[in-house]
């Protein structure tokens, strides 16, 4: 392992400067070889963490000492070799420091410029308004820019003024040893600013609860699980943030007789016995209207009979889903039947050869107990 360079001439400092030469050249190298700025260029790494590892011993006066007496020994076992910056929690905040004076302006205001919230509303269709499309009017309470102060805050259009705590930064600084610790502002909360009338609507907030009814459209096919997004009507943002958006989740409820699969419909249609020997024609209801359904002769309990085209729209463009009918043959409970409709089965068994056996009829039993 080669030995490791002089914390003086890594630094560009001679062995007498002060800390704030120190702090000062550590400043500069650490803004040029910041990976930020050099990004993929492991020379500019290796400069800046050496950079860090000097400025951590050479900051600090007792460290300093040491190193002056013995050199690198007297400094060993603080993580050499493989120093770390981002060892140090508070690092990104000295180097935030350091990079307002380097480029600018770049503290970190939370509150100020504060995007507003992305909402979602769960919308529930009936059936035929998911094949169809709507126009739903969607009642959605969220927060919007004050009208009163423009949003500002500050009551007659009074300006919030920068917050004397920090300067404006939103953040203050406090010395933590060899490093500056970064803290939100206890006086404007993060914000940089500070109202000193409010507004008397909104308290300063510069947003206020408002219910707003927002018409949406919903396009043909949307199933369960579809999600619209509506760019620009979610809740505003603070002081100049951009505005979030809608999302509205569409739910289909259940239909009492259409069963949807996809873009296909299914539902039973229930056959006599006549009309499943013969044949028949009969009307059967789809989300299009009524239908002209043929049943041919000999139609067997289960048959499934395909309307094309009277399903639902895709929402992908693919065309139109079909109607399919599921054919139920209906056996009726001998009770509900007439005399005459009964005589004419057992007519139709011993015809057929089928042989039969009748349960008694209640109300033969009936007269069996009192008679
Ligand atoms: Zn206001
Ligand atoms: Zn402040």
């Amino acid at each position: 392992m080669p030995s490791p360079r002089d914390y003086y001439a890594i630094l560009g400092v001679d062995r007498e400067a002060s800390q704030q030469e120190v702090k000062s050249a550590y400043r500069k190298l650490a803004v040029r070889f910041h990976p930020d700025r050099n990004s993929g260029d492991s020379v500019a790494e290796e400069k800046f963490k050496e950079a860090a590892e000097a400025y951590a011993v050479l900051s600090d006066t007792e460290k300093r000492a040491r190193y002056d007496r013995f050199g690198h020994r007297g400094v060993a076992g603080g993580g050499f070799g493989g120093f770390d910056p981002t060892v140090f929690g508070d690092f990104s905040d000295i180097l935030g420091d350091f990079f307002e004076f380097g480029f600018g302006n770049h503290g970190r205001r939370s509150g100020a410029g504060q995007p507003g919230a992305d909402l979602r509303y769960e919308l529930h269709l009936e059936l035929e308004k998911a094949a169809f499309g709507a126009e739903e009017n969607l009642e959605i309470p969220r927060l919007e820019t004050c009208e009163s102060c423009s949003g500002s805050g500050g009551a007659d259009g009074a300006e919030a003024e920068v917050c004397r705590g920090c300067g404006g930064r939103g953040q203050v600084r406090l010395s933590q040893g060899f490093f500056t610790v970064a803290r939100t502002c206890p006086q404007c909360g993060g914000e940089g600013r500070i109202v000193t009338h409010p507004c008397r609507s909104c308290r300063g907030e510069g947003r206020l609860e408002k219910r707003r009814t927002i018409q949406v459209k919903i396009p043909a096919g949307v199933d369960t699980g579809t999600r619209l997004r509506l760019s620009g009507e979610g809740e505003h943002g603070r002081r100049g943030g951009r505005t979030g958006d809608l999302y509205v989740d569409i739910v289909v409820e259940q239909h009492q007789h259409f069963h949807r699969e996809g873009p296909h419909i299914l539902s039973e249609v229930e056959l006599a016995f006549p009309q499943a020997v013969l044949g028949a024609e009969l009307e059967v209801e789809t989300l299009h209207g009524e239908v002209m359904l043929e049943i041919p002769p000999g139609t067997k309990d289960g048959t499934r009979f395909r309307l094309k085209g009277k399903g639902i729209e895709q929402l992908n463009g693919f065309g139109k889903g079909d109607h399919i009918i599921v054919a139920r043959l209906s056996v009726p409970h001998p009770r509900n039947l007439s005399d005459e409709e009964l005589e004419l089965l057992r007519e139709l068994a011993q015809l057929g050869g089928s042989e039969v056996k009748e349960g008694r009829r209640v109300f033969d039993r009936v007269k069996d107990l009192f008679g």
